[in-house]
C-alpha cells in the first residue's frame, strides 16, 4: 500500500477514536481525561495529515482488531474483477456507512406500523417509491441480495414438484431459490450464439407441459448472463411467458443500477436487482420490484396468531421476514442512489470503454472474445489460449506470470493464474484507466514477443 493510502486509513481510524471518546462522555460534559484523549488524538490526526500531504511517515496501523487487514485494493490498483466493478461504493455511501454503522440504526424513528419500508426518517419510505419508479414498476422492496429476491418470488409461487423455466446460463442462486421452494429447474438451451431466445423458451415450456402435464409456474431469465454477459431477448421471452399465462421474473443483477431498466416495457412481473453488484451499495443488498397485481401475493402480510398469547403481527410481510436491510447497508444504498440514477444514462460511454478495451486485447495476436461482439456490456469473457497462455506454457510461474506482470503495473482482479478463458469488467473505469489497461496488456504481450496489431487500435 502506498504511504498516502496507508495514512488516509490511519487518519480515518484516528478520527473514529475521537468519535468513540465523544460517545463515551456524559451528555455535554467532557472530563479532563477525555479532553486529554481528544487532544492527543487530534495531534495524531494532524501529524497523519502532514504525512498524507508530504508522502512521509511509516505504517503504524496494519490491522483492524488484530487480524483484519486494511483493504486498499481500490485505492492502490485498477480493479478489473468481473463482479466487483459496479458495486464499488460512492463516497456518499462510505459516509453513510460511517454514520449508520450501528446495528439497528434505521430504527431510531420507526413508528407505527413498524416496518422498514414505512420509515420516513431517514427517508426510507420515499426511497422505496423511487426504487419502484427507477425500474418502472409499481412496488419495490429492498432485499439482502438479488438471490433473496428470487427466493421471495419462488417461495410464493413454487410448490413442491413445480417446474420453473430458467436459462442454460442461469445463475446458481436461481437454482437454489427454486430448490429451496421444492421446485425443479428446467433450462432453456442456448442458440449457436450463446443466446436465449423467445422461441427456445416457448419450445421448452411446451416440452415441460408435454412431459409433466403441468405448466411451469415461473419463467426467470437474466437480461445479461453472468458467464458471457450476452444480452438475451427478455422482452420477447416475457411475451412468450405471458402467452402461456406464466409470470416472468426479470433478473437484472447485471443491469439495474448500470443501465436503464424499464420493467413495464419489458413486460416483467418481477424485477430483481443486486445492490452490491450493480448499485454501488454495500453487501448484502438488492431490490425486488413488482406490479400492483403481484404485490399483494409476494408482499403478503402475516396471518398467523399465537395459540397462547393470541399475538398477531399485522403488517409484517412474510417473505421479507418483517424487515430486511436494517442499518448501514440500506443507508449506503440510499446514499449512492442519486449517483446511480444518473449514471445509468452514461451506459453508452461505458460501452465505448468496454469495446475500446476489448479491441485493444483483440489487437494482441491470438486473442479472442468469447462474449458477443461488439460488446453490449462492460463484463466480457476473453480467450487468450493462443496468446498469453502460450507464454504461460513456457513460463516458470505458469499462468501466474500474467497476474504477476499485471499487478506489478497496478492492475488486479483478473482470476490469478488464468491465461486461457477469463473475465474482466471495465465498469466505472475512467478513459485514462482503460487506456492504461490496454497499453499494459499490449506491453506485456510485446515483452514476450507476441505481435500486437497496432493499426486496429489507433482509432480512438
Ligand atoms: C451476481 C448474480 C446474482 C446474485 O446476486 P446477489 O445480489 O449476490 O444475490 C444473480 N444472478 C446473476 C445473473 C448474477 O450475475
Amino acid at each position: 500500500m502506498d504511504i498516502r493510502t496507508q495514512k488516509t486509513f490511519e487518519a480515518l481510524f484516528a478520527l473514529e477514536d475521537i468519535r468513540e471518546t465523544l460517545r463515551q462522555r456524559l451528555p455535554n460534559i467532557t472530563s479532563p481525561e477525555e479532553e486529554n484523549t481528544i487532544k492527543e488524538s487530534v495531534n495524531r490526526v494532524r501529524k497523519i495529515l502532514d504525512d498524507i500531504e508530504n508522502y512521509t511517515g511509516t505504517p503504524e496501523v496494519r490491522k483492524i482488531a488484530d487480524n483484519i487487514d486494511i483493504r486498499s485494493r481500490e485505492e492502490t490498483n485498477i480493479n478489473i474483477q468481473p463482479i466487483q466493478a459496479a458495486g464499488r461504493l460512492t463516497p456518499e455511501a462510505r459516509k453513510a456507512l460511517i454514520a449508520y454503522g450501528d446495528g439497528y440504526s434505521t430504527c431510531d424513528a420507526c413508528r407505527k406500523p413498524f416496518r422498514l419500508d414505512k420509515i420516513s426518517s431517514p427517508p426510507v419510505a420515499p426511497f422505496h417509491e423511487q426504487l419502484a419508479s427507477f425500474v418502472n414498476m409499481d412496488v419495490a422492496r429492498v432485499v439482502p441480495g438479488a438471490r433473496r429476491g428470487f427466493q421471495a418470488v419462488a417461495s410464493t409461487l413454487v410448490n413442491k414438484g413445480d417446474s420453473v423455466i430458467v436459462s442454460a446460463l442461469a445463475h446458481y442462486t436461481e437454482f437454489l431459490a427454486v430448490e429451496g421452494a421444492g421446485g425443479i429447474v428446467r433450462e432453456v438451451p442456448l442458440n449457436e450464439h450463446n443466446l436465449v431466445t423467445a422461441d427456445a423458451t416457448a419450445e421448452k415450456i411446451e416440452a415441460v407441459k408435454q412431459e409433466t402435464g403441468k405448466s411451469p409456474v415461473l419463467v426467470m431469465i437474466d437480461h445479461f448472463d453472468y458467464q458471457y454477459a450476452n444480452e438475451h431477448d427478455v422482452k420477447g421471452i416475457a411475451k412468450v411467458a405471458h402467452q402461456y399465462d406464466i409470470p416472468f421474473l426479470y433478473n437484472g443483477a447485471y443491469t439495474v443500477g448500470v443501465r436503464p431498466v424499464d420493467g413495464k416495457s419489458i413486460g416483467a412481473d418481477f424485477v430483481v436487482g443486486s445492490g452490491h453488484k450493480s448499485m454501488a451499495s454495500p453487501a448484502p443488498s438488492g431490490i425486488l420490484a413488482t406490479t400492483e397485481e403481484w404485490a399483494p401475493k409476494i408482499f403478503r402480510t402475516t396471518q398467523m396468531t399465537g395459540d397462547l398469547t393470541k399475538r398477531k403481527f399485522g403488517v409484517k410481510e412474510v417473505e421479507m421476514l418483517g424487515c430486511t436491510l436494517m442499518g448501514s447497508t440500506l443507508l449506503g444504498m440510499m446514499a449512492s442512489f442519486p449517483t446511480v440514477k444518473e449514471r445509468v444514462n452514461n451506459w453508452e460511454n461505458e460501452l465505448k470503454k468496454s469495446n475500446y478495451l476489448i479491441d485493444g486485447l483483440l489487437a494482441i495476436e491470438g486473442s479472442k472474445i468469447v462474449s458477443e461482439y461488439p460488446r453490449k456490456h462492460t463484463l466480457s469473457k476473453v480467450d487468450t489460449i493462443k496468446s498469453f497462455d502460450l507464454i504461460a506454457q513456457e513460463h516458470k510461474r505458469r499462468g501466474f506470470f500474467l497476474s504477476d506482470e499485471l499487478s506489478s503495473k497496478g492492475i488486479v482482479g483478473e482470476f490469478a493464474g488464468a491465461t486461457r478463458v477469463w473475465k474482466l469488467n471495465t465498469y466505472g473505469l475512467s478513459w485514462d484507466k482503460v487506456r492504461y489497461v490496454v497499453d499494459t496488456f499490449q506491453e506485456i504481450a510485446e515483452k514476450y514477443n507476441i505481435h500486437v496489431n497496432r493499426e486496429e487500435n489507433s482509432n480512438d
